[in-house]
């Protein structure tokens, strides 16, 4: 097969550009070092960030296929640059969150870093405009984004990203505390995991210390913000 090259720019999000392809099944990601927060109030580049997450996401998604967990990756064609199938993305992002932080802890006045006995996963509205507001799944079916088949779907895989995910991390002294998944529908319509799965969505800390080591630095103005990403592409190397 030959490995089909960019065409037209079809996307540009706050960290990804995305190219449709010669192939009109595949799409290529370009990864950005611009990094926003706060639905972009906040706006900063984060030195090498696009190589890295590149990397870091090729890899757990290569081990995510490999462990049964089937997701969009195909290839990695350069530093910055993954060839991935193109979907038809669903627009609802799942968060599953094994400690408590961030907009959780924030709504809810509840302490940070609280344990809880059983991952919590929530859905918000992949919407820009509005700040991709929280959701349930009595939304998702009313408005036509994801049949209650599909959020079933959304939720075995999430469940079986986590199980992997957290474990492959606690053997390399990390803390899987959260991270944003997003889904999309092949053309056959299976369900299947896409976008990226790095510092940028993932909350990492170290288990030990419990420094934080994802792009909370960023958000918070931690300093050391791109030597996070790169100790997760060290830590996630071993
Ligand atoms: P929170 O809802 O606490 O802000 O985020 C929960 C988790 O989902 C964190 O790991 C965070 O990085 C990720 N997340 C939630 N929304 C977004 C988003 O719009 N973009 C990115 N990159 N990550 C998100």
């Amino acid at each position: 097969m030959t490995t089909p090259t960019k065409t037209e720019m079809i996307a540009e999000g706050k960290a990804k550009k995305i190219y449709a392809t010669t192939d009109p099944t595949k799409l290529i990601f370009h990864f950005k070092d611009d990094a926003t927060a706060f639905n972009a109030q906040k706006k900063g580049t984060i030195e090498s960030k696009g190589m890295l997450n590149q990397r870091i996401s090729a890899r757990l998604f290569t081990m995510l296929k490999a462990k049964g967990i089937d997701n969009h990756y195909v290839a990695t064609l350069s530093d910055r640059e993954m060839l991935v199938e193109r979907l038809e993305i669903i627009p609802v992002e799942t968060i599953l969150r094994n400690l408590i932080t961030g907009s959780c802890g924030k709504r809810l006045a509840r302490p940070e870093g609280e344990e809880i006995p059983h991952p919590i996963i929530e859905f918000s509205y992949k919407s820009d405009a509005l700040g991709d507001p929280l959701i349930n799944d009595d939304h998702a079916i009313a408005f036509g984004w994801a049949t209650a088949a599909e959020l079933a779907e959304i939720r075995k895989q999430t469940y079986a990203v986590n199980n992997f995910l957290k474990a492959f991390m606690a053997e390399r002294g990390i803390l899987l505390v959260d991270f944003k998944l997003e889904f999309g529908r092949t053309p056959e319509g299976r369900v299947l995991l896409a976008d990226e799965i790095c510092p940028d969505t993932c909350r990492f800390w170290d288990a030990a210390t419990k420094k934080k080591l994802d792009k909370d630095r960023f958000r918070q103005d931690l300093g050391e913000v791109s030597e996070a990403y790169v100790e997760i592409d060290r830590r996630t190397a071993m």
